[in-house]
């Protein structure tokens, strides 16, 4: 009770007083998730192509970050990574969850809506999860009130529509998915106008399949790639204007980012990754870091941070400050506090991050430089044979955020002390779990039978 009555008075310092959706309490919180958007895909990060002036909007009137990463080049350790503060091997989520996991992010993981319900708001999440569909690791049973979407990604068998921990549709338009989750978000904000929430809303768009509604189809120059993108445009000026026709824009942070880059093997339905090498299930920029922008009309003063690395990760912590909420002590979190970033009163502490395929060390960026090691080359899938073999890497990104120029055999002195710093951060990590089991393996005895009919013709 004690701890509760302290910062009860601490927010009030802040924020004056809690209650009531009032400009002076604490902020909205609406967070939109694209799936599998490049860094080239949006106006504000110099696309010709495709028209995003709903997401433009965010940019011109909030910061956009040059310098974003995702925890992951794949889906669910991205999304487990925004919703903890934490890296995703810390839990065991190096893979994507399919509809056969019988495993999801272990409940013990304390998530930013569960955070925020310690300051009593409303949290509810529209679209993609992702971290689990058997009940106990849905949203619900993870701090939010409501649910309503696709519990994984778009293109696995048995795409269904949930509500809360209930299968509400089992034939589901995909043409509508973008619409659906816009008339989702907006039916919440309206529920809950009366009192701070964090809404969630993860869009499955434009991970493959890639779909448009009818009144999209054809607007864009870029092909169904680029309509997909702005009817996810149209839906973001849906939640802004939705927020100012009631008055709560002005004191709503919005962020919008993305869980990972384009999936590049997908040709003209993968997105574009702009001036960065490579996209997802890479750990060149491309695959990892995203465009992101964050608008609270009444707190960020615009702007454009690049000089400040920053992380998906870097959200949990930053939202429990903003609103006082309590962070056990023991609890390890890997972002970092960038509400001074946010509020233009200094720079993240910390710039250094691991980049991790899966449960595998692969880069290390501090400050403006990157190393990668060694990568032997894959066979196998078109995407996991695009990236071809190669030796050491070392890149200034600030001078060359394509990754074109190899510095590492003219520094390997340098190299070799990013490599020894590295290590110490990944140690520092300490005991990691083993992964989590995302996909049985198939009984594919059938297929004997098959090749033994071949056999005997
Ligand atoms: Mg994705």
């Amino acid at each position: 009770m004690k701890s509760i009555v302290v910062s009860l008075l601490a927010a009030s310092c802040c924020f004056g007083q809690i209650g009531p959706n009032d400009p002076d309490g604490f902020p909205n919180i609406v967070y939109i998730f694209a799936d599998d958007l490049g860094y080239g895909d949006l106006g504000c990060y110099g696309a010709t192509d495709i028209k995003t002036p709903h997401i433009d909007r965010l940019a011109n009137e909030g910061i956009k970050f040059t310098d974003f990463y995702s925890a992951s080049s794949i889906c669910s350790p991205s999304r487990a990574a925004l919703l903890t503060g934490r890296y995703p091997q810390r839990m065991g989520i190096n893979g994507v969850f399919f509809p056969q996991s019988f495993t999801g992010m272990p409940q013990s993981e304390l998530t930013i809506a569960e955070l925020l319900k310690q300051k009593d708001y409303a949290t509810g999440i529209v679209g993609k999860w992702h971290l689990g569909h058997r009940q106990e690791f849905l949203p619900l049973q993870q701090g939010f009130d409501s649910y309503f979407g696709i519990p994984y990604s778009n293109d696995m068998q048995s795409v269904v529509y949930m509500r809360d921990n209930n299968i509400e549709e089992f034939q589901v338009d995909q043409r509508l998915t973008t619409k659906t989750y816009a008339e989702e978000a907006l039916k919440f904000i309206d529920k809950h106008k009366e009192r701070p929430f964090f809404l969630y809303v993860a869009h499955n768009m434009p991970h493959v399949p890639i779909y448009a509604s009818e009144a999209f189809v054809g607007t864009s120059q870029r092909g169904l790639y680029g309509d997909v993108i702005q009817e996810l445009d149209w839906s973001v000026g849906q939640i802004t204007k939705k927020l100012e026709s009631l008055g709560l824009l002005e004191n709503t942070l919005i962020i919008f980012s993305s869980d990972n880059g384009p999936w590049l093997v997908m040709e003209d339905h993968g997105g574009s990754a702009g001036i960065l090498r490579e996209g997802k299930q890479f750990t060149f920029e491309g695959g990892m870091r995203v465009p992101t922008l964050a608008m609270w009309k009444k707190k960020i003063k615009p702007a454009t941070v690049h000089a400040a690395m920053t992380t998906q990760m870097d959200w949990f912590p930053t939202l429990a400050k903003i609103t006082g909420a309590h962070v056990p002590d023991e609890l390890k979190i890997d972002g970092r506090d960038i509400s001074a970033v946010l509020f233009g009163k200094g720079n993240r502490k910390g710039d250094s991050f691991l980049f991790f395929d899966g449960n595998k060390l692969q880069g290390y960026r501090k400050g403006q430089w990157k190393i990668k090691m060694p990568f032997k080359g894959t066979k196998g899938s078109p995407w996991q044979s695009a990236v071809a073999a190669h030796d050491t890497l070392l890149f200034n990104l600030k001078n060359d955020p394509g990754e074109s120029n190899n510095l590492y055999p003219k520094n390997k002195k340098l190299a070799l002390k990013l490599f020894d710093q590295m290590e110490d951060e990944y140690h520092g990590l300490g005991e990691l779990p083993p992964s989590l089991v995302m996909r049985m393996g198939s009984d594919n005895s059938h297929f004997n039978h098959l090749e033994s009919n071949k056999k005997q013709q």
